[in-house]
């Protein structure tokens, strides 16, 4: 029977009702608890690091869950994580990059409603990850309504559904089908898993609104050392803020040119707007990648080197999926 460690960090999932709105408060004994089925084909351990509305995880949290798995790697056959739905998408994308090449699942799942309501979709999700953690397929992955998402391609699109993900530029890697695992994309697994232990957390996301004071670009960049300007369709740059470029530029900053369009990705390259900053900026972009991707590909990419080229090197590593173009 295959060994496997549950780590719960609060969401909805472990909510119960308080006063002031829903609030964590199970145990990961009470979640076990609530999916007695999973008994007949794993053994499960629990532990409980964080008791945590997802919105006040941050990257602090990701290197605390990262370590936890490293240091029982050796010990499990696959790890499920419960995680709050709205910054699950984020720390699915850090895992990603934190732990690479892992030859063990590692699931992240949560729910729309807490595992005690009687209409939940908490007790399916649960069972259902901890089935897909069992399964030799491996690597960082989102398991949420019967998809299974790789953790660098989940968005969250939708605030109160049950089909609360999506898999974004790239197709659900598996689904869990009844009590079964029906795999779509064969996972490449290629030598030892790879932990990393550091992130440069200086990085920030600009949206681009028409009208957007220049002096954003002034103030975000004295707070970061990596931005990333969510610009419009396929990217450019308005007129109006070559000059706050230039200064980021001289300022040794990374800039990223991203869209906000959720679907197909950036390409600089077909209008002038954006063709003419890249060249001149040495600009990135992240082409299909998330915005949960670029964000936190860009933080382990400058937490390991600060060298231009390197940098390049590493953010266009295709990583769990992350990027095809
Ligand atoms: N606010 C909750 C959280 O992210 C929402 C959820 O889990 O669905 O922790």
């Amino acid at each position: 029977m295959k060994h496997i460690l549950l780590i719960a960090t609060g969401g909805t999932i472990a909510c119960a009702k308080t006063q002031d709105g829903l609030a964590p408060a199970l145990s990961p004994g009470q979640l076990l608890g609530r999916v007695p089925d999973a008994r007949s084909f794993c053994q499960v351990d629990a532990v409980q690091p964080l008791n945590l509305d997802s919105t006040n995880i941050n990257p602090s949290h990701w290197l605390l869950l990262a370590k936890l798995i490293e240091e029982n790697y050796s010990r499990y056959d696959g790890f499920v994580l419960c995680h709050g739905t709205d910054t699950l998408a984020y720390s699915a994308a850090a895992l990603s990059y934190l732990i690479q090449n892992t030859g063990k699942p590692i699931v992240l799942t949560g729910a729309q409603k807490p595992i005690d309501q009687e209409d939940t979709d908490a007790r399916q999700n649960l069972l259902d990850s901890l089935r897909y953690a069992c399964h030799q397929d491996s690597g960082v992955c989102i398991v949420f309504g019967s998809h299974v998402i790789a953790g660098t391609r989940a968005k969250k699109t939708r605030t109160k559904s049950y089909n609360a993900f999506s898999s974004i530029n790239f197709p659900d890697i598996a689904e869990v089908r009844d009590r079964r695992v029906v795999r779509f994309i064969p996972w490449e697994h290629q030598g030892p898993p790879q932990f990393t232990h550091s992130l440069n957390t200086r990085v920030m996301v600009l949206k681009l609104t028409p009208g957007l004071p220049p002096e954003a670009f002034a103030s975000a960049g004295a707070l970061c050392d990596g931005l990333i300007i969510e610009s419009y369709g396929v990217g450019g740059i308005p007129d109006t803020y070559l000059f706050q470029l230039d200064a980021l530029a001289r300022a040794g900053k990374t800039v990223v040119l991203a869209t906000q369009v959720p679907q197909e990705g950036s390409d600089l390259s077909v209008y002038q707007v954006g063709q003419r900053v890249k060249e001149r900026y040495r600009l990135l972009e992240p082409y299909d990648m998330t915005l949960e991707s670029t964000v936190t590909k860009l933080m382990w990419v400058l937490g390991q080197t600060q060298d231009g080229e390197e940098i390049r090197r590493l953010f266009y590593t295709p990583v769990n999926y992350d990027l095809l173009f």
